[in-house]
């Protein structure tokens, strides 16, 4: 497939590695984003990886002049929609930014579709609107009850696109949910970069085999799992941003609306992970049993059929080469982009 693609949110960790995946693949990439959590040397980077530097916009989504600008300089095939804000605790704290930025951006970027005559979306989901699911692994056809702000978000967004499809039957509208992305490029010069404390797992374990922090917190060890410890099905990067070249081609063949979760159907404890961690790194990664995090579940994994089936895509990558990939990016850039 060719044609260019705009990439909301392209300057972001997985939305960076995404940038190589449509390279890689023949697409021109444009990126837009605030850089609100991203820098501009992810992109630089992308460009030493593949050869070729995504032409990048500073700016919202929520900006509309600046969409109807981007559409009018290029003919846009498709649009892979990254840019949002994803803590789940700061959305607690701030859910008005969260609906602000999440939703209210994705209204205005349906709208500069829509007036640009762009019908193919991808749209970042997360396996978060499922909440606490009743048993794993988790189908697309699953109760959706999300906890947090941010989830509700997701949620909402994803309905906005159900009814939009609904209204505009020849759009083409794929609406991806995540399972929990880790690792970098193996080339280890583009990787998750999280500002200040990070709130997931796998930064915060490279974060102290890298001597940054003393030691891990883990957030319970009574949930009924096999040792005690929450279980999530961790995605490779590159996986996921595969999955998504996948995704674009087959929103570019079929219209409709498609629900595709993408996870590997492998469930991963916090403590597996952790020595994971070890052998990769070869690092003690030292750890401190502590209360749950409120709100936590105990599992959560996917069932990729429907990924397998409709894209004939399915993740290939193991545990220990996310755990190689995220620890070549950490223990070359200490500091992320700033090092
Ligand atoms: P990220 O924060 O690294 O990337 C998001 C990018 O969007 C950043 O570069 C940020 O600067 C940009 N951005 C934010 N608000 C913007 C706005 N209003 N206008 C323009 N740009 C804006 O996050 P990520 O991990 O790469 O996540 C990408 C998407 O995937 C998000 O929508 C996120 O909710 C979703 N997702 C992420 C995960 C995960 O664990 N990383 C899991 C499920 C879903
Ligand atoms: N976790 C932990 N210590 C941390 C961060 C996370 O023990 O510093 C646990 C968390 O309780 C969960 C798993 O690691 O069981 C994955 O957490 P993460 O925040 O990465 O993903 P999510 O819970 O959003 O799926």
């Amino acid at each position: 497939m060719t044609g260019t693609v705009l990439v909301t949110g392209g300057a972001g960790y997985i939305g960076s590695h995404a940038c190589v995946a449509l390279i890689d693949a023949g697409y021109d990439v444009v990126v837009l984003d605030n850089l609100s959590n991203s820098s501009a040397v992810a992109l630089e980077r992308c460009g030493s990886i593949c050869g070729t530097v995504p032409e990048f916009v500073q700016g919202d989504i929520r900006d509309r002049q600046c969409l109807d600008a981007v559409f009018s300089r290029h003919t846009v095939r498709a649009v892979l929609h990254f840019a949002g804000l994803k803590a789940v605790g700061e959305s607690v704290a701030m859910p008005l930014e969260y609906y602000d930025c999440n939703v209210s951006g994705s209204l205005v970027l349906l709208e500069a579709m829509a007036k640009a005559g762009v019908k193919n979306l991808v749209f970042s989901s997360s396996a978060t609107v499922y909440g606490d699911p009743a048993t794993v692994p988790i189908r697309e056809d699953f109760n959706l009850a999300p906890t947090s702000p941010y989830g509700r978000t997701k949620r909402m967004v994803e309905d906005i696109l159900a009814d939009w499809q609904v209204a505009n039957p020849d759009w083409s509208i794929c609406r991806l949910r995540y399972f929990n992305p880790v690792g970098a490029h193996p080339g280890g010069t583009i990787g998750e970069d999280p500002q200040g404390h990070p709130n997931n797992l796998m930064p915060f374990i490279a974060q102290v085999a890298v001597g940054q922090r003393d030691k891990l917190f883990v957030f319970g060890d009574d949930y009924a799992t096999s040792d005690g410890t929450g279980v999530r099905d961790y995605i490779h990067v590159m996986d996921l941003v595969e999955g998504h070249v996948s995704a674009l081609d087959y929103v570019c063949r079929q219209t409709g609306l498609h629900t595709i979760n993408l996870g590997t159907g492998n469930g991963v404890s916090v403590l597996e992970m952790i020595s994971a961690f070890e052998r990769a790194s070869g690092k003690a990664v030292p750890y401190e049993i502590v209360a749950r995090r409120p709100g936590d579940i105990a599992t959560c994994w996917a069932d990729p059929t429907l990924a397998q089936t409709l894209l004939q895509w399915r993740a290939s990558r193991d545990l220990a080469q996310m755990c190689q990939d995220t620890w070549r990016w950490q223990a070359s850039n200490p500091r992320g982009y700033a090092s």
